[in-house]
């Protein structure tokens, strides 16, 4: 049997039932167990109001399918109290998977590798804190390679998404 490696990425901009986005994140990467779980950036004022917002990445294994394990970290989200809503608005918890270690999946709700994770920096930066030697599938670039092309302004694209 093969245990196989995901990258998820994590993120917070509301206080929930667990608290702040930081604490949030940590109590969900406990929830999943994963393996490996970046530093929490957070950014923002704290305090009761509970603004601002927490990013960090972390390494799971899991025998689960992409499907399988998206469907788990919907349920997640959900027990963290987040509603269903705008997709860019106020959200308790965001669990999203980047990279599996088997290769790409693409069906229609769910796509590996995430497709925007090569511009976005608060999702390189703590992946190259945990997993830098991770190679892209679709670029054949590792995790740090990504990362430095992106601080240089020039953001990697894989061409059309392959289905
Ligand atoms: P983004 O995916 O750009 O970060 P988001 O996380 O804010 O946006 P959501 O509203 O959380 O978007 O999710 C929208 C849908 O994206 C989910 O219902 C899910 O089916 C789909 N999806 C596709 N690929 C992935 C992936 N790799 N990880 C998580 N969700 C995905
Ligand atoms: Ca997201
Ligand atoms: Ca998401």
């Amino acid at each position: 049997m093969t245990v196989t490696s995901y990258a998820l990425a994590l993120g917070s901009n509301r206080r929930g039932r667990r608290g702040s986005p930081a604490q949030t994140l940590a109590a969900a990467a406990k929830a999943l167990g994963v393996e490996r779980l970046s530093r929490v950036r957070a950014t923002g004022a704290v305090g009761p109001a509970g603004r601002g917002f927490a990013n960090a990445a972390a390494i799971l294994r899991s025998d689960l399918s992409p499907p399988e394990l998206l469907e788990a970290l919907k349920a997640l989200e959900r027990d963290f109290g987040r509603r269903p809503g705008r997709r860019w608005g106020p959200r308790i918890l965001d669990l999203d998977i980047i990279l599996w270690s088997e290769g790409s999946w693409a069906e229609p709700g769910l796509v590996v590798p995430h497709p925007e994770y090569r511009r976005r920096l608060f999702v390189l930066e703590p992946l190259a804190e945990i997993a830098p030697g991770w190679r892209d599938p679709l670029t054949g670039l590792t995790v740090r390679q990504l990362l430095a092309r992106l601080r240089k302004g020039r953001p990697v694209d894989p061409g059309p998404a392959r289905t």
